[in-house]
């Protein structure tokens, strides 16, 4: 059985959830598929001690405030998912969890969305799938000799599965930065933490709130044609969140430069000496979630989707949201993403508006 609806949004975390809300207020007829079985997007494979790098007021979707979390400044994974799954129920939004979207294909005036469950018909398409199920690993030198255990970030849930082993962490950004921490802390892991350049600690009275001024700074100068002041990167990679801040001041997160290569027991470093190593957790980032896009052709260099805004450049019914500063400065956090979840609620219904308008 095909399905008929206005929009049909992919993805049921943060940013399809903030999609729609703006959709729910412009009166449009939309469904939102999910591939998780229950809300919270990402949240819910977070590890266990991952805490927010912003407070509750400055962790907000459009419409609700994000309640305070007893007892914490920093609000954890676990209260994030909680916050995402009322802010479904209370704007009553038509999430389908457990559904996932194989492939969004030209089908005339609509767009086909092929799912595992049916099939649905659209006027147009919100891609909202995140990054966090395409891990990403770099290619390494003797990357298929080494015998231990490799995993990534999205693996990685607490120290107490580590514990006794010699683990090489790798990567120099804030997911790096905190497995490490984590495991160093713990006091029960020999903890090695490798980046490829040395990490730029930002200052420690800067957290998520400065990093949002900074990237609405940024959208402000670009929109008003004043070029370029840089986001974030420009600050540093790493936010000082207080087991950062508590590893590092205990001498236990210095970083080591690059290993040449893997070999079949641990790692060679540059100057010729070897770590053996049990374990190995990749850090080392994220690629936009973008498979069921294919068919229609349209991906670019680093395997990107051209957008104007979150509208898709060769495709005007499809917008793209929430994976990173090219579908909108911030977008890819909780505050960052309202904006431009109203910008591309607020570019659909003006087309099909026009549409409706041409058709009738
Ligand atoms: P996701 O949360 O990944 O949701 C995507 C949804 O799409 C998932 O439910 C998935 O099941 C679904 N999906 C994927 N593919 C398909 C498909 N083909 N069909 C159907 N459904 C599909 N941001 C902050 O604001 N504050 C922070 O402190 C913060 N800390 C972070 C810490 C870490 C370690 C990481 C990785 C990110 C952090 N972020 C933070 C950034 C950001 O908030 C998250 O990355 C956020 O989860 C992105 O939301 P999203 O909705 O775009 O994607």
């Amino acid at each position: 059985m095909t399905r008929h609806v206005d929009v049909v949004v992919v993805g049921g975390g943060q940013a399809g959830l903030a999609a729609g809300y703006h959709l729910r207020r412009r009166g449009l007829d939309f469904t939102i598929l999910d591939a998780d079985p229950a809300p919270g997007g990402s949240w819910r494979h977070m590890w266990d001690s991952l805490h927010l790098f912003s407070p509750a007021d400055h962790s907000s979707l459009p419409g609700r405030l994000m309640p305070v979390q007893p007892g914490e400044t920093y609000p954890d994974a676990g209260h994030v998912v909680d916050y995402l799954t009322d802010y479904e129920k209370r704007y009553d939004l038509p999430v389908r969890h457990g559904t996932r979207v194989d492939a969004v294909r030209r089908d005339g005036d609509r767009l086909r969305v092929e799912t595992d469950s049916g099939t649905w018909r659209a006027r147009a398409v919100i891609s909202a799938t995140g990054t966090w199920s395409r891990p990403f690993v770099p290619a390494m030198t003797g990357g298929g000799d080494f015998t231990g255990r490799q995993t990534h970030t999205v693996n990685y849930r607490r120290p107490a599965d580590f514990a006794g082993q010699r683990v090489l962490v790798v990567g120099g950004g804030n997911s790096g930065a905190q497995i490490a921490a984590d495991l160093a802390l713990d006091g029960h892991v020999e903890t090695t933490w490798v980046t490829r350049r040395h990490p730029r600690f930002l200052p420690d009275d800067i957290d998520g709130r400065v990093l949002f001024d900074v990237a609405t700074a940024r959208r402000r100068a670009l929109d008003e044609g004043r070029g370029d002041t840089g986001g974030v990167a420009s600050l540093g990679d790493v936010v000082a969140v207080p087991p950062v801040r508590a590893a590092r001041d205990a001498g236990l997160l210095r970083a080591h430069p690059m290993f040449r290569r893997l070999t079949a027991t641990g790692v060679q470093w540059a100057d010729g000496s070897r770590t053996d190593a049990d374990a190995i957790i990749w850090c080392t980032g994220f690629r936009p979630a973008l498979a069921h896009l294919a068919p229609l052709g349209l991906r670019g260099p680093r395997g990107h989707v051209e957008t104007s805004g979150t509208e898709a450049v060769g495709e005007p019914r499809l917008h793209l949201l929430g994976y990173g500063d090219w579908t909108g400065p911030a977008s890819a956090t909780l505050i960052g993403v309202g904006r431009p979840a109203r910008e591309a609620a607020h570019r659909i219904a003006r087309l099909l508006d026009v549409r409706r308008v041409g058709a009738s």
